[in-house]
């Protein structure tokens, strides 16, 4: 089993991110939460082609993948898991549910940090929130995200079919809870009780600073709850809302090459953890 991950992973992976993308796509087309402001055409474009690049680059970039880090881990005893000995379930509960918590904190320090929220402002940029932004990140990002698992796994060393189950789960609830979906209301106040659904994560992409800087989680919703930045709706409703961040705007927040950019040349307004000396209020 664990070999047949191994030489499959990529293209698992990769099924499985096509068939949800596009039943995600096929929800919000059928059930959509807001009217879009942006043109689809060249927003979606920009959105793959950077979802592409990022992961391409990065496959070269880093001499190792996660499930990879992880058959070391296993043969060489390093982390945690590998030096106890619990049941097989629990060690995949177990490393699942932290790395929810690590990828948590991590968003966490992009939002604090002002050079990393010049890159996390790539995602946050999008006028729209759909399928496709939930794997809009900047190449950087992606990297420094990865080079972050690889340590956590090192650390931590999980079981190699909880780390593809957490690359599946986060990818699938990334799609899930960026897509511009209108779920029936008692669904949502059922499902936010564990999961970051798509009312929740839409808070976090508000254009008010205060309202991006919560709702952090990205799979389940107890670690906002927990730590505090939880903020169940926003101040204008789902309609009403503003998205985006607002020193970006037009052709510079959906053009490709402006948000590779974005790190260098843009303003970060606001929003991060050094906001308080900031004379550029939002
Ligand atoms: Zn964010
Ligand atoms: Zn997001």
């Amino acid at each position: 089993m664990e070999s047949w991950l191994l030489t499959n992973e990529a293209s698992v992976r990769i099924g499985v991110f096509i068939g949800l993308f596009v039943l995600v796509a096929l929800i919000e087309y059928l059930f959509p939460r807001r009217v879009l402001t942006a043109h689809r055409v060249g927003r979606w474009f920009s959105n793959i082609s950077i979802v592409v690049l990022s992961n391409v680059l990065a496959r070269f970039i880093m001499p190792i993948t996660t499930m990879a880090m992880a058959y070391l881990c296993q043969q060489n005893g390093w982390g945690i898991l590998n030096t106890v000995s619990l049941p097989h379930w629990l060690e995949i509960v177990l490393a699942v549910v932290v790395f929810d918590l690590a990828i948590y904190l991590q968003h966490l320090m992009f939002h604090a940090v002002p050079i990393l929220w010049r890159l996390h402002m790539v995602h946050h940029a999008d006028p729209d929130v759909d399928v496709t932004t939930g794997t809009r990140f900047h190449p950087i990002e992606i990297i420094l995200s990865l080079f972050i698992k690889l340590v956590m796994i090192y650390l931590l060393g999980p079981p190699l079919v909880a780390v593809l189950a957490f690359e599946i789960i986060l990818n699938a609830l990334a799609m899930f809870n960026h897509g511009n979906i209108a779920l029936p209301l008692w669904l949502d106040r059922l499902l936010r009780l564990l999961l970051v659904t798509p009312d929740v994560h839409r808070v976090h992409h508000s254009i008010l600073a205060e309202e991006t800087n919560s709702n952090f989680g990205f799979n389940l919703s107890i670690w906002d709850r927990l730590f505090g930045t939880y903020c169940a709706q926003p101040k204008l409703g789902h309609r009403k809302v503003v998205l985006g961040v607002t020193k970006i705007k037009g052709a510079e927040s959906v053009n490709l090459l402006s948000l590779l950019l974005i790190p260098f040349r843009s303003n970060p307004g606001s929003y991060a953890i050094n906001r308080r000396w900031s004379d550029d209020e939002s």
